[in-house]
């Protein structure tokens, strides 16, 4: 299924004038800050790029065709300089008091370009200046971002790129949510019932800059297994959702050595579809706060399957608490190397990961 990114003209690629709102001439036609960079990236995702315009009375002596076409061709020409194409124009001419049926936020356009063909829906999305581009998003039932002085192409790209799931979990020992955002900032809502576990996961949202909710219901009456246990297999799973097809990521961490005070924890970590963890650790006390310390190789270990990645770690230390926290420090530095977008192909001779 394709992805495709719906874009505005007027206002969103090119600039629209403020008192006329018409590009008149070549003279008037200036690019949006970033929007050739923006469109690359969106295009090495993977997305097809179709324009979608309303141009009031376009043919008519106010709106004359060949200026509309002049600027296109020099418009295309500009973004093919970066390799940027774009698929397809679709355009109405009418104006408003026509009320025709190609107007946006009106779907004909788009629904005749598709003639029945289905998009991927999730992935899709518009882009636009305007409530009506919006409204076009609402009424195709696809993600639509609005560009303003609050939010600029980078914003745009970093919304509509952002890789994200969500992982509802329920059995009759816990009952879990978990959602994700791996181009985040670092925000954290997590609530497991456990202090200390909260704390390590904050780690994680922190250092790797992912945004995280991690909410567990779980029998922590009976003990704290299952609430580790299960957070461990959900959060394993939504990265691994949220990593999708893996193009274009890193694959490998840079083999990270992070250190806290006496400890010191290395950890490689290979994405590769297949699980593998290795774990050498010795921790001296039984518990850190609410937390079992025999409990962190098994979060390791059900982490590593549920996400099927290679990862080994080696922890040394003497204080039992700085040795979890330096784990999941390096847990998280390594997997924000690992996820990082670097390429727009996936690193494997087979093709696959
Ligand atoms: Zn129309």
């Amino acid at each position: 299924m394709r992805k495709i990114a719906f874009l505005d003209r007027d206002g969103t690629l090119i600039i629209e004038p403020p008192v006329t709102y018409q590009v008149n001439s070549l003279d008037e036609m200036v690019l949006l800050p970033h929007v050739i960079s923006s469109l690359k990236k969106i295009s090495d995702n993977g997305y097809d790029l179709v324009i979608i315009t309303n141009q009031d009375g376009l043919g008519t002596d106010a709106n004359p065709a060949f200026i509309y076409n002049n600027i296109n061709k020099k418009m295309f020409e500009i973004f093919a300089s970066e390799d940027v194409h774009f698929k397809s124009v679709l355009c109405c001419p009418h104006y408003l008091a026509d009320n025709c049926n190609c107007r946006k936020p009106k779907t004909k356009l788009i629904d005749d370009y598709l003639k029945g063909e289905k998009i991927d829906m999730e992935k899709s999305f518009v882009v636009g200046d305007r409530d009506s581009d919006l409204e076009l998003a609402k009424n195709l039932g696809i993600r639509g971002f609005k560009l303003d002085e609050n939010n600029s192409w980078d914003d745009v790209v970093k919304q509509a790129l952002s890789r994200k799931a969500k992982v509802e979990r329920a059995t009759k020992e816990t009952k879990i949510l978990v959602d994700i955002n791996l181009d985040g900032d670092g925000k954290a809502d997590i609530k497991t019932g456990l202090n200390f576990f909260d704390h390590m996961l904050h780690q994680i949202a922190k250092h790797g800059s992912f945004d995280l909710t991690i909410h567990c219901d779980g029998d922590t009456e009976v003990d704290e297994h299952h609430t580790i246990e299960d957070v461990a297999i959900a959060l394993g799973q939504a990265l691994k959702d949220a990593l999708g097809d893996k193009k274009g990521i890193e694959r490998y961490s840079h083999e990270r050595i992070i250190v806290m005070d006496e400890c010191k924890c290395e950890i490689g970590i290979d994405l590769s579809g297949r699980a593998h963890p290795v774990l050498n650790i010795e921790l001296n006390r039984e518990y850190v706060g609410d937390f079992p310390t025999e409990m962190l190789s098994h979060f390791f270990h059900s982490f590593a399957i549920a996400s099927a990645m290679n990862i080994h770690a080696t922890l040394t230390g003497e204080n039992t608490h700085h040795q979890i926290e330096c784990f999941f420090k390096a847990l998280a530095k390594s997997l924000k190397d690992a996820v990082k977008v670097v390429s727009n192909q996936i690193v494997s001779t087979k093709g696959v990961l």
